[in-house]
């Protein structure tokens, strides 16, 4: 076999795992955030818990409010009820009192029932925070874990690509473009071997004559359907 065509094979190599080394690194960002998804779901629910406390805290307390002026006015009235001569007016004042009470009776059951509500969303938002704080130390470990795969991938990747640039200062630069045109245009495999008279390229039977003729191997040939360089290597394993 000549030299170049030997050269273009181990370029051929090198390059197939370049770009295997190339599709691991580009799934690490969504890994990421796959990772960083997880947490941000809690962080989320979280929030919710924590708006919706806010809220019912607001409420408790503009309620309070009420109950307050109310009682006021109440004790104002009660306290000008001695004074009042007519029997009439008096029972309905009185009325009117026994109203007032009543309906800031039912402004105290709201609270009540607004202080158990916060009560149970101060449960569920002390288990919230809880996970939270667990998931976030997982996460940033697993995190910090596929970063240093991301590195040594990109480590051995940059080691390939100054194995790749000594290779190809050896090989001529017509020879290189044609195999870089021929890589671009099939999807980056610009050398094929061919066996059976078959090219493994693109699995079409090659004449007769060139298949001997590549097997010869004193030139470099090309599969006349996909353009492929071809090569013979005579022992069955695949490299
Ligand atoms: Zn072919």
């Amino acid at each position: 076999m000549i030299e170049e065509l030997k050269l273009l094979w181990d370029l051929q190599k090198l390059d197939m795992e370049i770009m295997d080394l190339e599709k691991r690194i580009s799934e690490y960002p969504s890994k990421k955030d796959r990772a960083r998804n997880k947490l941000n779901e809690i962080k989320g629910e979280l929030d919710i818990k924590l708006e919706e406390k806010e809220r019912l805290l607001r409420e408790k307390e503009n309620k309070e409010k009420e109950i307050e002026q109310e009682n006021q006015k109440i004790k104002n009235v009660e306290a000008r009820l001695n004074y009042i001569k007519n029997q009439k007016d008096y029972l309905e004042i009185k009325k009117k009192i026994e109203l007032a009470k009543k309906s800031n009776k039912l402004r105290e059951d709201d609270v009540l029932k607004k202080m158990e509500e916060i009560d149970n969303i101060e449960k569920i938002v002390s288990e919230l925070t809880q996970k939270h704080e667990k998931e976030e130390e997982s996460i940033s470990n697993i995190i910090k874990t596929l970063e240093n795969e991301e590195k040594e991938l990109e480590s051995k990747k940059g080691l390939l690509l100054i194995n790749r640039d000594e290779l190809i200062s050896k090989i001529n630069k017509d020879m290189l473009s044609k195999y870089d045109f021929i890589r671009k245009n099939c999807r980056g495999i610009a050398v094929s071997r061919v066996n059976n008279e078959t090219c493994e390229g693109c699995f079409m039977n090659v004449p007769p004559q060139l298949y001997n003729m590549v097997i010869k191997g004193d030139k470099i040939y090309q599969c006349p359907f996909c353009q492929r360089f071809l090569i013979y290597i005579k022992d069955d394993k695949k490299e």
